[in-house]
């Protein structure tokens, strides 16, 4: 049986770059659970898929081609989506939007399922994203939800987009979070939640360090 370790919350709580130093770390997998619905997204915009149209975006799901290539060296993660270097795409707030839209729908949540549980591999693998812990991996054995101010959310981005060279505006930033995490949080099926047995770390006003030795020390040695 395969440890998992799952780690949920909001955009910007540090997931993504928590996840990765951990996975480094431990030596496990890491699955983006994110990227997924991300790819998907921008698979449809590419098909000209309405992202009003259920059936048609489930069939999108089924045929978009999804590969996360590691640069063995520098542990770089680049998305290939249907055969595309997609990586900087998927990042964008279009992407997001998309994304979250999208996964609003059951039956694209259903049809990414197994495709999430394939990423479970010896010798073990960390889940980022919003229901790993409540729905894809319910059984795993370690679960976090990370948690953060909507204004340090918004300023964590801010920031990494500014070092891009991307130009944009804070109060329109925590703006779109605000709106992702209303339409996360009250979307039927899988609402943002954390799972009972997760441990919840604020992560607001804390060093990346800090919160990877807090997760670090929940994982057997
Ligand atoms: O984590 P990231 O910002 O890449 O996720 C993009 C969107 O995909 C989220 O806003 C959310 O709506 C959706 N998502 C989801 N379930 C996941 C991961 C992402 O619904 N496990």
């Amino acid at each position: 049986n395969v440890p998992v370790l799952t780690i949920d919350g909001p955009s910007g709580s540090g997931k993504g770059t928590i996840s990765r130093l951990v996975a480094a770390r431990q030596g496990w997998h890491y699955l983006d659970s994110g990227a997924l619905y991300r790819a998907v997204g921008v698979a449809a915009g590419w098909a000209d898929v309405d992202l009003a149209d259920p059936a048609a975006l489930v069939r999108c799901t089924f045929d978009t081609k999804i590969e996360f290539l590691e640069d063995p060296v520098s542990r770089e993660l680049r998305i290939l989506v249907n055969d595309q270097d997609a990586t900087d795409e998927l990042r964008t707030e279009t992407a997001g939007a998309a994304a979250s839209a999208i996964a609003a729908i059951p039956e694209v949540r259903a049809a990414l399922k197994d495709r999430q549980r394939a990423f479970r591999k010896a010798p073990g693998l960390v889940a980022d994203g919003r229901d790993m812990g409540t729905v894809i991996f319910p059984d795993a054995l370690y679960k976090v939800f990370l948690t953060a101010s909507a204004e340090e959310r918004a300023e964590r981005r801010y920031k990494q987009l500014k070092d891009k060279g991307v130009s944009v505006n804070l109060d329109g930033l925590l703006r779109e979070i605000l709106a992702r995490d209303a339409r996360d949080a009250s979307r039927a099926v899988a609402p943002l939640r954390p799972a009972d047995d997760a441990v919840r770390i604020d992560t607001t006003g804390l060093g990346i360090d800090v919160v990877v030795e807090r997760v670090l020390a929940l994982l057997p040695a």
